[in-house]
């Protein structure tokens, strides 16, 4: 099982991960807790050139196939490696973060980002994708702009927003959309609930 949590920055992603992955263990069941972009010593490389203000502007498209190329690295070398040995997966952003932030955030054409996103990962999707969703004004203040792509503007972030918001409007099967604010144990039970029913199918 493949679960992934996206959403903007600051809305509390890696604390859900966390208590996702607690859960797991002590139901028995065997889990991996990865990230994207850094889960790989590649992936790490990359990451620091994107986050690092020294980078300084980057072209919209080097920094989708930044992005990619970490994913590329990522699946081939963790993720599916993991599926296969049937752990489940819990990843810190997915696809889903290339086309919110390099699609609508960095307003590229969404069918070409959605065409890199699928190549570099050979088309696996998450079996659930759970989307933290806040407004950004207050999930950026809240964690004081640190890195290249958080300091951008607030028009960048909305974007951001509403491209997670319409992905998940487009296939909300795969989605569970949550208010970021709600109080994070009881985010966590509602994440617990759907990944045990889809663990029992
Ligand atoms: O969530 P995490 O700390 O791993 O994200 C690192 C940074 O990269 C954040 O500032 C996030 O907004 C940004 N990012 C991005 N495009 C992606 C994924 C993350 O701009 N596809």
């Amino acid at each position: 099982l493949f679960v992934v949590f996206e959403g903007g920055d600051g809305v509390g992603k890696s604390t859900q991960q966390r208590l996702l992955a607690e859960r797991l263990t002590e139901a028995g069941i065997a889990q991996l807790t990865t990230r994207q972009p850094g889960g790989t010593p590649a992936g790490a490389t990359i990451r620091s050139i994107l986050l690092d203000p020294a980078t300084g502007d980057l072209a919209p498209k080097a920094e989708a196939l930044l992005y990619a190329a970490d994913k590329a690295q990522h699946v081939h070398e963790v993720v599916r490696p993991a599926l296969a040995r049937g752990e489940v997966v819990v990843c810190d952003r997915y696809v889903d973060s290339l086309l919110a932030y390099q699609g609508a955030g960095r307003v590229l054409s969404s069918s070409e980002v959605a065409e890199i996103s699928d190549w570099a990962t050979d088309g696996l999707l998450p079996d659930l994708t759970v989307l933290l969703d806040l407004d950004p004004v207050r999930g950026v203040a809240d964690i004081v702009a640190k890195d290249r792509i958080e300091a951008a503007g607030a028009d960048f972030h909305q974007r951001v927003r509403e491209g997670f918001l319409s992905l998940a409007g487009a296939d909300p099967g795969r989605y569970l959309v949550l208010p970021a604010r709600d109080d994070r144990s009881a985010i966590a039970g509602v994440v617990w609930r759907r990944v045990r029913e889809l663990l029992s199918e």
